[in-house]
């Protein structure tokens, strides 16, 4: 008792993560909203619309266009792109795919 699953909230004005400290959102509430609002893109829009107007307030290097891809842009996208980590060289070792 007394234990709380961290909570992947926004630490502002910074706008990263409480729980893991990436920019937020992170991975992880990403993958929460997609669930809570079953990838329904108007819906995360809709949840991610005044988070968005608050930032760009409040984050100054970044440019509108880039702000609002990190906050509304990865609504649209599916949820498997997130599963995998994607590697910025792009360099594969060795397929090891599991279905599901
Ligand atoms: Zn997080």
């Amino acid at each position: 008792m007394g234990e709380h699953p961290p909570l992947h909230g926004p630490a502002r004005p910074e706008w990263i993560c409480l729980a893991c400290g990436d920019p937020w959102p992170c991975r992880m509430r990403k993958r929460q909203l997609k669930e809570l609002c079953r990838c329904d893109v108007r819906l995360l829009r809709n949840y991610m619309t005044p988070y968005l107007r608050d930032a760009r307030t409040e984050i100054t290097d970044l440019s509108p266009d880039e702000i609002t891809e990190r906050f509304t842009g990865w609504c649209a996208r599916p949820l498997g792109r997130w599963t995998t980590d994607e590697a910025p060289g792009g360099g594969t070792d060795g397929r090891s795919t599991l279905p599901g």
